[in-house]
């Protein structure tokens, strides 16, 4: 497998005020454990600057100008309790688009067969027009819409382990069967979607994990209903929302996973990549905020994308 790894120097540079677990340090983390020996072959790119335009493909003009119009001259601006922008924000979240997007030229081209996003600000609560959830722009959402328009491909599958629901990304397509969201995350739990019975047209697969569950709940819940949705829905793209915080040490959730279930996952949406959609699978960083627990856990996954 060639794997492509996204980063760039400014997803350090969207700074978030002291205490916040969505920090800068996350991805200091990623990237010490990503340059031991054992990632040696991984194919590494500084992620490009989006264009703006693409942001339109999940949310609305004015939203775009709302959020432009937070962007603080210096300091650290609240958008709500605890999403913030500091000055280099919007250039992060750009750029973090167009890493995701690149990532989806690249397993289109054949350049890669699948790709890593290493960037922040994360995106899977950017509703149509709320940011929320330390999240501005919906990412996933905009690079599946991208493939589409882009590659001319009609269906795209986004599966989602972060422990929170992807709130966002489940509002942006509710009424588009051409995209297929399945999320599993701890319920209750922050943003307080993502029901069974949320089903949007049809493309909608929710599988909440009751508290402190850990790896037995979440495999049952990928076994079955991730993947049968997967294998039925047939996608020609997958692209992964990969929040690590449903690791045991994470500070903001109580399931109980271990990098090893990470792993297994991984394999889980290759197997699929390979039987529907020519390998071709694109994972984005979302959540995970205890610094070990997230390198442990991105290890796991970025070796499971190179090894196949
Ligand atoms: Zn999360």
């Amino acid at each position: 497998m060639t794997t492509r790894l996204y980063t760039h120097p400014i997803f350090l540079e969207h700074l978030t005020p002291p205490g916040h677990p969505e920090r800068p340090d996350r991805l200091r983390a990623i990237e010490r454990v990503l340059d031991e020996e054992a990632f040696a072959a991984l194919d590494r790119i500084q992620a490009p600057e989006g264009d703006e335009a693409t942001i339109l493909y999940a949310h609305p003009a004015d939203f775009v100008a709302r959020v432009r119009a937070a962007i603080p001259d210096e300091g650290i601006a609240r958008i709500d309790a605890d999403t913030t922008a500091s000055p280099k924000s919007w250039q992060a979240a750009i750029t973090a688009i167009g890493a995701a997007n690149a990532a989806v030229d690249d397993v289109f081209s054949g350049r890669a067969d699948n790709v890593f996003v290493a960037a922040r600000p994360p995106g899977h609560h950017a509703e149509k027009t709320t940011a929320m959830g330390f999240c501005l722009f919906n990412t996933a959402a905009i690079a599946a819409r991208y493939a589409q328009k882009k590659h001319g491909v009609e269906r795209v599958a986004i599966v989602d382990w972060d422990v929170h629901h992807g709130n966002g990304t489940q509002d942006i397509f509710w009424d588009d069967p051409s995209v297929l969201y399945c999320s599993t995350h701890q319920m209750p739990l922050y943003p307080g979607t993502g029901a069974k019975t949320e089903t949007g047209a049809g493309n909608i697969v929710n599988a909440p994990l009751a508290p402190q569950t850990g790896s037995e709940v979440f495999r049952d819940a990928f076994l079955s209903r991730v993947l049968p949705a997967l294998d039925n829905f047939a996608p020609d793209l997958i692209i992964i929302s990969a929040g690590f915080d449903a690791h045991h040490r994470d500070p903001l959730a109580e399931i109980n996973l271990t990098e090893d279930d990470f792993d297994w996952a991984t394999g889980q949406l290759m197997q699929r990549a390979a039987r529907h959609s020519g390998n071709r699978l694109v994972s984005l960083l979302e959540g995970g905020y205890d610094l070990q627990g997230l390198a442990f856990s991105v290890a796991a996954h970025v070796g499971r994308l190179m090894k196949g």
